[in-house]
């Protein structure tokens, strides 16, 4: 494993680079005594300081950023939110998890919604559902089973065929969809840049503070950054797959790089093909497959690709995503893309995060996969609730599970090309 703690990126941001410019805060310059100390401030590690901070108000609490806000993976993701869970590959088995885990989550989208609105955050959020769609017989067979949970848990959705996602999206590349109503978009970077901003004043969050060790000290825990050395009561580790650097929880995830990219503006005339909705949001039903949105009236984002531990060169990730994107919208060859950007997801090989205490003042979450601002927001919520000791960290790990073992290297790196070479396959047009 590597020495580097935190990931890097050969791209910035285009989510960040679509909005003006963010002062961002200093980098830590000397020592340090805090009652908390925050790994990390994406959308896990900014709920937990703020909920720290609202449970136990006289508290020091720092957040330390390897980069700066608006360049972490919590900036560089596609935007889709929401609270009602609903599985890619659902069964009626599962309907009760996935009830169970909504309750948990709208707990929290009610708690993030809240802090947007109290603080201003203009992050465009906007209510316009998602499709899930399908472009293979398998991909279709899968939605049909999501249609029956969505039934069975009273999930507000409408039926599409060919024509119908056609008429919405502009392409008639996909065979049959659901749309399911109770999903958001807003953009990433704004949302966690005014999350950050609006972090309580007592609060003090550290840029481009990467944390480079992290060892006990005593009866308190010691981070060594490059400015200064922290010493804190108690550290929440909020950086997701980069958990491991510190040589915990090195079997329960592997970090996943996936890619994005935003068209330029399409001209005035060729919005029609861009459909008929206003603004929406497509989710492939294969794993493996793109997600697709519109943003404002004339771009599209494209999001597709994964590979493991280490990011692909840009001009790959711009090829395969500009071959995605021609294939759904051939009429549009002529778009070409403003942004390309790669980020960083924590994959667990159940599904499920790693949430919880790892030794006496010591915390951790990770593994929110594909979904981390509901899912982030919501553990690193918790996570300050299991600290505090306010209420049933059962409910927690009932309803999400805990992240299962993953297989120790080289079997992962091969169990991982295998199993991405025969799922791309089996995803086929999806990807
Ligand atoms: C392209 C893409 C599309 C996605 N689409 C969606 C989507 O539509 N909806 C959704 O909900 N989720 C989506 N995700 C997933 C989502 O972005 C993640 O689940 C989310 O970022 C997890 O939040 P987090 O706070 O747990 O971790 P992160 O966002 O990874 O935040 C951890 C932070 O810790 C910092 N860090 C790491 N190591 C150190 C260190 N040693 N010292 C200090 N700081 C450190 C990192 O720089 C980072 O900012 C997507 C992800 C990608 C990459």
């Amino acid at each position: 494993m590597s020495r580097q703690t935190f990931p890097t990126y050969s791209n910035t941001c285009g989510w960040n680079a679509m909005l003006p410019p963010r002062a961002p805060r200093p980098t830590l310059a000397s020592d340090l005594y805090v009652d908390y100390a925050v790994v990390g401030a994406g959308f896990t590690g900014l709920a937990a300081a703020r909920r720290l901070h609202d449970l136990d108000p006289q508290a020091r609490i720092a957040v330390f950023e390897a980069t700066t806000v608006g360049e972490g993976a919590s900036a560089r993701n596609s935007g889709f939110t929401g609270s009602d869970v609903l599985p890619r590959t659902a069964t009626l088995q599962g309907a009760e998890k996935a009830r169970r885990q909504t309750a948990l989550m709208r707990d929290a989208f009610d708690w993030l919604t809240g802090i947007i609105r109290d603080h201003g955050i203009d992050c465009e959020m906007q209510k316009v559902g998602s499709i899930r769609a399908a472009a293979t017989p398998a991909g279709e067979a899968s939605l049909r089973k999501v249609v029956e949970v969505a039934e069975t848990n009273g999930i507000k959705h409408a039926v599409l065929d060919r024509a119908a996602i056609g008429e919405r999206i502009g392409s008639d590349y996909y065979r049959f969809g659901i749309h399911i109503n109770d999903t958001y978009l807003l953009q990433p970077a704004a949302l966690v840049r005014g999350l950050a901003d609006a972090l309580p004043e007592s609060v003090a969050l550290y840029e481009n503070t990467p944390v480079q060790r992290l060892a006990r000290s005593g009866d308190a825990w010691e981070l060594a950054t490059e400015g200064g050395r922290v010493r804190a009561r108690c550290v929440v580790l909020a950086n997701n797959g980069f958990i491991r650097k510190f040589g915990y929880l090195t079997l329960r995830m592997a970090t996943i790089y996936t890619y994005a990219a935003v068209t330029a503006p399409v001209p005035e005339a060729d919005l029609p093909d861009l459909g008929a909705m206003p603004g929406w949001g497509l989710l492939p039903s294969h794993r493996l497959g793109t997600t697709l949105r519109r943003i404002g009236r004339d771009r599209i984002m494209v999001r597709s690709l994964y590979a493991h531990e280490n990011e692909v060169e840009q001009e790959t990730a711009a090829a395969k995503l500009r071959d995605r994107f021609e294939r759904r919208w051939p009429g549009l060859r002529h778009v070409g893309f403003d942004y390309v950007w790669g980020g960083t997801t924590a994959f667990t090989m159940n599904g499920a995060p790693w949430w919880g205490k790892l030794d006496d003042g010591l915390y951790a979450s990770g593994g929110c996969n594909g979904s981390g601002i509901a899912k982030g927001t919501m553990l690193g919520r918790r996570l300050a609730d299991l600290i505090r000791g306010v209420g049933d960290p059962a409910e927690v790990t009932d309803a999400m599970g805990i992240a299962s073992r993953i297989a120790p290297e080289p079997f992962r790196s091969i169990g991982f090309h295998v199993i991405s070479a025969l799922e791309s396959r089996r995803a086929g047009l999806e990807a």
